[in-house]
């Protein structure tokens, strides 16, 4: 049975695809082998999760040998940031103060235990200079990490990643992207990319939560994040999670099934509900940059008041998902890191709606005529 509610917050998480569940359900039946056992039922688990493996690197124009497992996409890029620093006596990261908390709560971390960091300036929408990062790249002797986000997870801006690529190349920095969310929601190919290190996690393209992937480029050479047993090729230790891992490949399989006709279809929805809200409302302002974002995301805001203060609760009240900023991780509203660090000087409060393939024309109506009873705008 489908939900009444209607769901807007598809960059937090998306709704697993039936026939994801279906595909790993014998894995939690019937093949419950262990893939590191030599008998059958393990091998059938193992055989299951190179399978899966084969289709992620596919889908990345990456070979096998070089796409991890691990258990999300947080764990994918503490693990490139941390063994960057560790293994490949990496001493600098250049990102920016908008990626996801956690790159730049490792960033932190790592800066606490004597790595230099460098923040590139960030503009209104969300963008940093290349010229910047060149300066950057240019002006130290010191191994360097470059961390930029493909696109980001709270206002949408994308990034030139493939000249970021070339950049690190020439100045022989490594480089890794979070591509959390574009991962299923576009085309990424790691070698034209020009990284090190990728990341995806399979809950934000239909597939289970709690399994990720990062890839990591055949040259470069990491000690295990996560000590153990040999499982993913002695890098992370750990009994696999077969039926996520399976779940994953079988999402990332559908994402990229009939990709073009998705994507039109969420860009007209975007672009729908940015009519609608434009035409609605006097005073409202769109974050990030609309010319070069995430197809799934619109970040908007409303001038304070208290109405617009308790804007996503009274959403939730009238049976709409949406968020404030990010998904936040204490379950309270509090100052979106990204509006801080794109518009430090605007007291706006901002929602984000993020779209799926199910999100209906019907339903971006319904909210914005909620958001017009919630925010006391008179019905014309
Ligand atoms: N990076 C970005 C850009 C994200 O949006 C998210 C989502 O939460 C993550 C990383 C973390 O992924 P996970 O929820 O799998 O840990």
């Amino acid at each position: 049975h489908k939900s009444m509610r209607i769901y807007l917050d598809n960059a937090a998480t998306t709704a697993i695809s039936p026939t994801v569940v279906s595909a790993m359900l014998p894995f939690l039946t019937q093949h419950y082998g262990n893939p590191s056992s030599i008998h059958a039922d393990g091998r059938a688990a193992r055989a299951a999760i190179e399978q899966a493996r084969k289709t992620v690197a596919r889908h990345l124009n990456a070979s096998v040998s070089e796409i991890f497992f691990t258990s999300c996409g947080t764990e994918s890029n503490n693990m490139a940031l941390k063994c960057a620093v560790r293994d490949l006596a990496v001493q600098r990261i250049i990102s920016t103060r908008a990626e996801h908390h956690c790159v730049l709560h490792s960033t932190e971390t790592l800066y606490r235990e004597g790595v230099e960091v460098v923040y590139l300036a960030l503009d209104e929408q969300g963008h940093f200079a290349i010229a910047d990062l060149k300066y950057a790249l240019q002006n130290s002797d010191k191994k360097t990490l470059v961390s930029l986000m493909y696109g980001n997870n709270e206002i949408g801006t994308r990034h030139p990643i493939a000249a970021v690529g070339a950049l690190c190349a020439a100045h022989n920095a490594y480089f890794h992207t979070d591509t959390v969310q574009a991962v299923g929601h576009e085309l990424l190919d790691a070698q034209a990319l020009g990284v090190h290190f990728l990341s995806g996690s399979a809950h934000k393209f239909n597939g289970p939560k709690g399994i990720g992937f990062l890839y990591i480029n055949a040259d470069t050479v990491l000690s295990p994040f996560i000590d153990g047993g040999a499982q993913e090729r002695n890098m992370r230790g750990g009994t696999e999670n077969v039926a996520g891992i399976v779940g994953l490949a079988q999402a990332l399989e559908e994402a990229y099934t009939d990709l073009t006709t998705k994507q039109l279809y969420i860009k007209n929805i975007k672009n729908y509900t940015l009519q609608l809200l434009r035409d609605n409302f006097a005073d409202i302002e769109f974050n990030g940059d609309l010319d070069n974002s995430l197809h799934h995301i619109l970040s908007v805001s409303f001038a304070p008041s208290m109405r617009a203060d308790m804007l996503v609760f009274n959403l939730d009240v009238a049976g709409i998902s949406a968020s404030g900023g990010s998904a936040c991780s204490s379950g309270v509203e509090n100052a979106s890191h990204v509006m801080a660090a794109t518009r430090p000087d605007s007291d706006r409060r901002t929602l984000r709606l993020s779209f799926s393939q199910h999100t209906t024309i019907d339903e971006i109506d319904v909210t914005v005529s909620k958001l017009k009873q919630i925010l006391g705008v008179v019905a014309t």
